[in-house]
């Protein structure tokens, strides 16, 4: 039998794959002001076909971007690896402080703390792919080959990170 051509992948972007968040961009010389986006998150996995005739399971791909949503969802996104920001978690609060001495204080409730530089949609698509990478790993979902992840900030706005 002849080798097949092409290749299989599956896609999820389902309307309440979203979360609702604030933040703002900062870099030496510049800080947005504090605002907020309603961004949908989107995933397309490529890999071979299993004997259930699946890449991936929807289930588990639907499940796993559910739970990276919910952990965002209405929170003021910080970046805690910031080259211009302060971030200092005090008791029940944490401090940010741009290197202009302008400061916030939020509940800690309040805030997702993410291991990027800057809360732009770029980088916060390769953290939502690396979580969800990890909450399919940890829901037993087989191999798979590419895993490519869009956040979209505004409709038709987005910002792909693939691995
Ligand atoms: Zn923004």
């Amino acid at each position: 039998m002849s080798q097949e051509q092409g290749r299989f992948e599956v896609f999820v972007g389902k309307e309440y794959l979203k979360f609702n968040a604030a933040h703002f961009i900062a870099y030496p010389g510049f800080r947005e002001h504090l605002h907020g986006h309603n961004y949908h998150v989107s995933v397309r996995v490529e890999g071979d076909l299993g004997p259930d005739g699946y890449v991936l399971d929807f289930g588990l791909l639907k499940g796993a971007t559910r739970r990276v949503c919910d952990a965002l969802d209405e929170r003021t996104i910080l970046p805690l690896e910031s080259d211009c920001l302060e971030i200092v978690e005090a008791g029940e609060s944490v401090e940010v402080t741009y290197e202009d001495g302008s400061r916030f204080v939020f509940p800690r409730t309040d805030v997702a703390l993410l291991p990027i530089v800057h809360s732009s949609a770029e980088e916060l698509a390769r953290y939502v792919a690396r979580r969800i990478r990890e909450e399919l790993q940890g829901s037993g979902a087989r191999p798979w080959r590419r895993l490519e992840v869009s956040v979209a900030e505004a409709p038709g706005q987005s910002a792909t990170w693939a691995e």
